[in-house]
């Protein structure tokens, strides 16, 4: 699910107040009961999902590795008390744990892609509360309240060049500006934590964090075929502003992913409004 372009153009006060409006709209209501289904007695229904990775950038041991598609169970009371806990929510593990919880392999969420992991929570939205996802953005231009929809049953993956990946799972690049050739990997929502976790250390010890820096040390495999930490950390430091623009490109071109976004236009301003469909804590709640 790719960002929301542009969204900072909107007055933060706003911004705010919507959603304020957005979060008293859902607390309002409770959540649907939804029809147990019971796992005592017979084997809870399964479907399978495309994994928009189609298993490349796993690693040689992993289950998922070189996998099209996975199977994953419906959901059950037990995922609707995951979705409800306030523990899971406040630790920010909920997805984590329903993932874990609906696939019949057994995987650590971390080691995932996100772009699978968006697969994964897509369908269980689909098969659980149905394929029609209401949501409401406001008009960039007007601050209009949109509300929109999509059909989950609709979505794609996003076409990645799949020619390009490497034997060893990684994608080679030479960048334009210091001619280096670069190896990087796709990161694992693991990965991505830890990129998140170092640079909220180094606010705590005071120091200025450059997320840009994180990101590229734990992506780059190797530099001129030299993989050693010492190379890479030296390189992602004093990295020139166009091959790091360059680098950033080429790994949203390379990350496979699930088509999420949208394009609604506005009713009052004809403005069109194009984005990534908001997901949130919401995203397991119907309208039905
Ligand atoms: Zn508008």
């Amino acid at each position: 699910m790719r960002n929301n372009e542009g969204r900072t153009q909107i007055p933060p006060e706003l911004l705010d107040q919507f959603m304020k409006q957005q979060e008293e709209k859902f607390t309002k209501q409770p959540p649907p009961q939804q029809q147990p289904m019971t796992t005592t007695g017979y084997q809870v229904p399964t479907d399978f999902v495309e994994l928009p990775s189609k298993g490349l950038f796993y690693p040689e041991n992993h289950p998922w590795r070189n996998k099209e598609k996975i199977e994953v169970r419906y959901m059950t009371t037990k995922e609707e008390d995951i979705l409800s806990s306030e523990a899971y929510a406040k630790a920010g593990v909920m997805f984590d744990r329903l993932i874990e919880s609906v696939t019949i392999d057994r995987v650590d969420s971390t080691t995932l892609l996100p772009g699978d992991r968006n697969a994964i929570l897509i369908n269980a939205r689909k098969n659980s509360y149905g394929s029609n996802y209401n949501f409401a953005i406001l008009c960039l231009n007007c601050y209009e309240n949109l509300e929109c929809s999509v059909d989950l049953a609709d979505l794609q993956s996003i076409q990645v060049d799949l020619d390009k990946v490497t034997d060893n799972n990684t994608v080679s690049v030479e960048l334009p500006a210091s001619k280096k050739q670069v190896e990087f990997k796709i990161m694992t929502s693991g990965d991505i934590n830890q990129v998140t976790k170092s640079t909220e250390q180094q606010k705590k010890h005071g120091i200025q964090p450059n997320e840009s820096v994180e990101l590229h040390r734990r992506m780059i495999v190797s530099i001129d075929g030299d993989n050693s930490p010492t190379t890479i950390n030296t390189f992602v430091q004093t990295m020139l502003l166009k091959d790091s623009r360059f680098l950033k490109s080429q790994y949203v071109k390379f990350s496979p992913d699930v088509d999420f976004s949208y394009e609604k236009k506005c009713e009052k301003c004809d403005h069109l409004n194009k984005g990534g469909v908001p997901v949130g804590a919401n995203f397991f709640w119907s309208d039905e």
